[in-house]
């Protein structure tokens, strides 16, 4: 007889099943991932792939709640499902494990059920419907309260006759997505708001790797400004792995923009060399062919479609903006799903509201923009070489 905890789990993915020739990259990837992830519980686990899941087999104990919190955080993983083993294979032995299984797993048995059984190992005496109907009665004998519906039950409770028995009933959803590794890296303007870890969590969830740089403006901006970034880019590691994080001293060139150009513009213009460092921090990492900003249309002066544009046309690296169609309110909601919002929430100072003028342009007109910058020339290129040789790089991961 099976003990009654999880030994095990199987992981469902969906997207990766139908990439044709690519699937064995997904596959790969994928668990690749589930290993790492699952190192980092401190547990032992096994982990194999069977018929387009992944099946992770405990080899001694371990602590459920850290476990399925850590699977979920793994991109490309659909349902989480986890699996009592059954020892005793015999329909006897599967019966009362079924009878312990509901019994220890739901407190309340006035629901529906339906048993679907699997028979991998063609060698089973029994066939899969006779498995189901065997394994109802005994529910239903021992649970007067449930009922079966074949249609649409409540709880499947699921039977894989394997070289082992496997049961399980429960899905937990999983991150979705594609997992890291199939789709290269990108750089994320990360400030310390709502937004921008929430953009990069979305982009990353495609399976995409992620560096980070962070405009700095000490002293204008303090070190605890600094350290809730780097506390983001953490929080922001558990699901995307290792993060490069360069802070860019920016002082310098937020002080001259305050002196030589519209205070109206000040914003906007900030924003247009940010992009510039960015996209040159981009170029020179191997791998890196986007740039992830947490703008939605419209949230502030600085996002109008205007706005947008004459940002945009700073750089030529292409620029993901995943929330662009979000209301503040779902992006809050989205940062309290992925552990974000309780950092972002903090009042520090980034560096653009210490600058924000009172009434910043709302459609600032490129060609004014490009004016208010040849008042810069002569300096700025000075600066900004200057800025990107104060990048700091702290490689920022769960593990540290
Ligand atoms: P967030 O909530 O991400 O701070 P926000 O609503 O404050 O964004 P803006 O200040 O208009 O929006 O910035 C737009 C985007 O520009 C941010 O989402 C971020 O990607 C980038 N950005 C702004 N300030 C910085 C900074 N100091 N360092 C790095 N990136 C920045
Ligand atoms: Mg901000």
């Amino acid at each position: 007889m099976g003990d009654s905890r999880f030994q095990a789990f199987l992981l469902k993915y969906a997207e990766i099943g139908v990439k044709g020739k690519n699937r064995h990259i997904f596959e790969e990837a994928l668990e690749k991932q589930v290993k790492i992830h699952l190192h980092r519980t401190g547990a032992d686990f096994e982990v194999s792939r069977i018929n387009g899941r992944i099946y992770c087999e405990a080899s001694g104990n371990f602590d459920q709640d850290t476990v399925i919190a850590e699977l979920k955080t793994i991109f490309g993983v659909v349902g989480i499902c986890p699996v009592t083993i059954v020892g005793d294979k015999s329909i006897e032995g599967i019966k009362e494990a079924a009878v312990k299984f509901i019994g220890e797993n739901y407190d309340d048995k006035g629901f529906t059920f339906k048993v679907d059984t699997r028979r991998a190992d063609k060698s089973y005496p029994l066939t899969s419907m006779e498995v189901d109907a065997d394994v109802g009665e005994a529910l239903l004998d021992a649970y007067p309260e449930m009922k079966v519906d074949v249609h649409k039950p409540s709880v499947w409770l699921h039977v894989e006759l394997r070289e082992r028995v496997f049961m399980y009933s429960k899905i937990i959803k999983g991150a979705g997505g594609l997992p890291l590794g199939t789709n290269g890296r990108a750089l994320l303007l990360l400030s310390g708001g709502f937004d921008s870890p929430v953009a990069g969590y979305m982009v990353s969830r495609r399976g995409v790797y992620m560096d980070a740089v962070y405009f700095n403006a000490p002293p204008y901006t303090s070190d605890r400004a600094k350290q809730k970034v780097i506390d983001l880019a953490k929080v922001l590691s558990r699901y995307t792995g290792p993060i490069n994080l360069h802070i860019i001293n920016f002082t310098d060139i937020q002080m001259a923009i305050y002196e030589k150009c519209p205070h109206d513009e000040l914003t906007i213009i900030m924003r247009r060399y940010m992009m510039k460092i960015a996209e040159h921090i981009a170029r020179g990492t191997k791998d890196c062919f986007g740039l992830i900003t947490g703008e939605s249309i419209g949230q502030v002066a600085s996002q109008t479609m205007k706005s947008l544009f004459t940002t945009d046309e700073a750089a030529d690296y292409p620029v993901y903006r995943p929330l662009i169609g979000f209301d503040k309110q779902e992006i809050i909601d989205k940062s309290e799903e992925i552990g974000t919002a309780d950092i972002s929430i903090l009042p520090y100072e980034d560096c653009c509201t210490i600058f924000v003028a009172k009434h910043p342009v709302t459609k600032p007109n490129l060609n004014i923009i490009k004016n208010s910058e040849a008042r810069l020339s002569g300096v700025i290129e000075e600066l900004i070489k200057k800025a990107i040789e104060t990048d700091e790089v702290i490689t920022v991961s769960k593990d540290h």
